[in-house]
């Protein structure tokens, strides 16, 4: 069959270039040419680590004060890494299998996570509350709007850390510093910047994906005299107002914003309200669809009946992974991207359309959503240069796709312009300011909204160490990529349970994958207790084989080798596992936590030395 949907074949389902209304073999050429343009060799090691004179960048800002404390000696039972949703939501699977015998290890000041670091004023969730905020049934709120914003989001982690009794478990202002396994003990020693040393039999490892912020390696980045800080450690004693905005510091003051991911896109609204002038650095632009938030429904709420969290939980996930639902619960801008590929290939018929078709019908479906996107740039942003620079031309899931209803207008404003740079970044930081292009655009503050690294070694990441069995680093044994067995175990570190994006099932809902993870490992927990077990590990057959299936090519592989780059293709490096969205369950999130619950269901703990 033809590449060129206008040379049609009789019986053939896709439609012509006049049916469509546009030419897709033009956008196909502008897309490569545009990521073109952004290829570049350094991938990841284009951005600079915040250490050493950037440490002041991972600093918290938030600590009104310091806990001080006596460092702990204790034996306990486990041990979790991270106060955010994973660590909640292990903190409450256990308890709900009577383990209450732990301790939660969280660097931070309070629970929360990437809600307690992520205050930026508009910080909103783009999954809907009703799904993404964990353990409403059990603790009994409802969320007050179908997109809640950052403040609700970290006074309900509160909440759960309230409810379940967990704030007299929790060691807050305290960082792990290393992970040791005793073979004799048969127990984790973990070791923190408290001197704290806690004897656990079971450690799980919940620090988050997105935990570590990141900054560019723009020349001169270190010579700037006027403030700076990234987004992730707000600066409120700078811009003034809080997370709802108002920043009303910033009426006399010139700010850079660098970077247009999610986090630019909610924050930079803000910020052009409040400063004499915003100049927002372009390198790619993100693709934004409709926000359309609205207030709670009462009467809807008093209607909800027991399990309806689950249900909705499950009905989004399964809509996301291309399950059959009968109907769509959420009904938003990410069941309408599904939606929108489902119809289009149902409209194919049930003629024998062949895979390749299938992939064009896709693709088409794909071309489609992004030409509403583009219009709703041009009907939003009066001036049409501008309108041309922030029209995104990849496909939907080359970058994480944003809503929003603010960011676009905020162009409109005489006191922000936008500074493409036409995908190749900011040339350079002086003293005084930002240049791009040979200009220098002066200013008092640059604020990054640069991100956070994804695609470096997780023990960066995390910023602790863990030695196993025989002594080895995770470093060492993660060095060509992760190794687990169904991502939570590694051969050669006993007891050990990673959580969150290793070598599991995606789901753009990270609190579904979460939740199914903490379920999954109390589940082990219970049954290794059971048996009297001392100890589970990973065989080194069932790790490679685990390994073989994430990293195999799949539809996924090819679609993201043609992406823009981004952190979801590892920085445009196609094919490798670095990237977000690669080296995962390729059947999707769904099928992997059924995967995993047949596992358990079959009780020999397949694929896992036992002692
Ligand atoms: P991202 O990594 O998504 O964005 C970083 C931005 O910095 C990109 O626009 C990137 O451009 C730009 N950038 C990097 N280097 C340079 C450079 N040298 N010059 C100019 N620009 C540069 O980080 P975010 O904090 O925005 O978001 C991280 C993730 O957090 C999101 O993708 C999402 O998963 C999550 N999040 C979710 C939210 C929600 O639910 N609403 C809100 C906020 C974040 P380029 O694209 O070219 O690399």
């Amino acid at each position: 069959m033809s590449s060129n949907p206008s040379v049609q074949v009789p019986s053939s389902p896709i439609p012509s270039i006049q049916e469509l209304g546009f030419d897709p073999q033009e956008l196909r050429r502008k897309y490569d040419d545009e990521r073109e343009k952004r290829l570049r060799t350094d991938a990841n090691q284009q951005y600079q680590e915040v250490s050493g004179d950037l440490e002041r960048y991972n600093v918290d800002p938030y600590i009104e004060s310091t806990i001080e404390r006596d460092p702990l000696v204790e034996d306990i039972e486990v041990a979790i890494i991270g106060g955010g949703f994973g660590g909640l939501l292990i903190s409450a699977r256990l308890q709900e299998i009577g383990v209450t015998d732990f301790r939660i290890i969280e660097k931070a000041g309070d629970f929360g996570g990437t809600w307690y670091w992520n205050r930026y004023p508009g910080a909103q969730c783009d999954i809907e509350s009703y799904v993404y905020l964990p353990l409403l049934e059990e603790v009994g709120y409802i969320p007050k709007e179908k997109y809640s914003f950052g403040p609700e989001i970290f006074e309900h982690a509160k909440r759960v850390g309230e409810f379940f009794d967990l704030y007299p478990r929790a060691c807050f202002q305290t960082q792990v510093r290393d992970l040791r396994w005793d073979d004799d003990a048969q127990r984790w020693l973990v070791r923190t910047d408290r001197d704290d040393v806690f004897r656990a039999k079971f450690v799980v490892m919940s620090s988050g994906p997105l935990n570590r912020p990141k900054l560019p390696g723009i020349p001169g980045l270190k010579d700037f005299k006027g403030h700076t800080f990234h987004t992730s450690r707000w600066d409120y004693d700078y811009t003034g107002g809080d997370g709802t905005g108002n920043l009303d510091k910033l009426s006399d003051k010139r700010v850079a914003i660098i970077g247009t991911g999610a986090t630019s896109i909610q924050s930079a609204p803000h910020v052009g309200k409040a400063a004499k002038q915003l100049y927002v650095f372009q390198r790619t632009p993100s693709s934004i669809d409709e926000r359309g938030n609205r207030p709670t429904d009462p009467e809807w709420a008093k209607s909800l009946q027991p399990g309806w969290q689950h249900e909705r939980n499950h009905n989004f996930a399964c809509i996301l992974a291309g399950e059959p639902t009968e109907e769509d619960l959420v009904n938003d801008g990410w069941t309408d991207l599904f939606k929108s590929l489902s119809k289009l290939l149902a409209s194919a018929g049930d003629s024998d359309v062949s895979m390749e078709e299938l992939g064009m019908l896709a693709e088409i479906g794909d071309f489609q959503k992004m030409n509403k996107t583009r219009a709703r740039v041009d009907a939003t942003v009066e001036d049409s240069n501008t309108a041309e620079a922030l029209k995104p031309w990849y496909r939907p899931w080359c970058k994480r796709p944003t809503f929003n209803d603010e960011f676009l207008p905020t162009f409109n404003r005489p006191n922000v312009e936008l500074i493409d740079t036409e995908g190749k970044g900011v040339e350079r930081i002086t003293d005084k300011g930002v240049v791009v292009g040979g200009v220098e655009y002066e200013v008092d503050c640059i604020i990054f909204a640069t991100g956070f690294e994804v695609g470096t070694a997780y023990t960066r990441q995390a910023e602790f160490e863990v030695f196993g069995r025989d002594g080895t680093s995770l470093t060492e044994y993660w060095d060509k990529g992760m190794r687990t067995y169904h991502g939570f175990y590694s051969h050669g570190f006993p007891n050990c349970f990673h959580m969150g994006l290793t070598q599991t099932g995606f789901a753009p809902n990270f609190t579904y994958m979460l939740d199914n993870q903490a379920q999954h490992i109390a589940g082990v927990i219970e049954d290794v207790n059971a048996r009297e077990l001392q100890s589970i590990e990973a065989t080194a057959e069932a790790e490679a084989e685990w390994v073989e299936t994430v990293n195999a090519p799949d539809m996924m592989t090819d679609y993201l080798s043609n992406c823009t780059p981004g952190y979801y293709n590892g920085e445009g490096q196609a094919g490798g596992s670095d990237g977000f969205l690669q080296g995962h369950y390729s059947d999707g999130a769904v099928k992997f936590y059924r995967l995993l619950r047949e596992w358990r269901s079959k009780g020999d703990m397949d694929g896992l030395i036992t002692k």
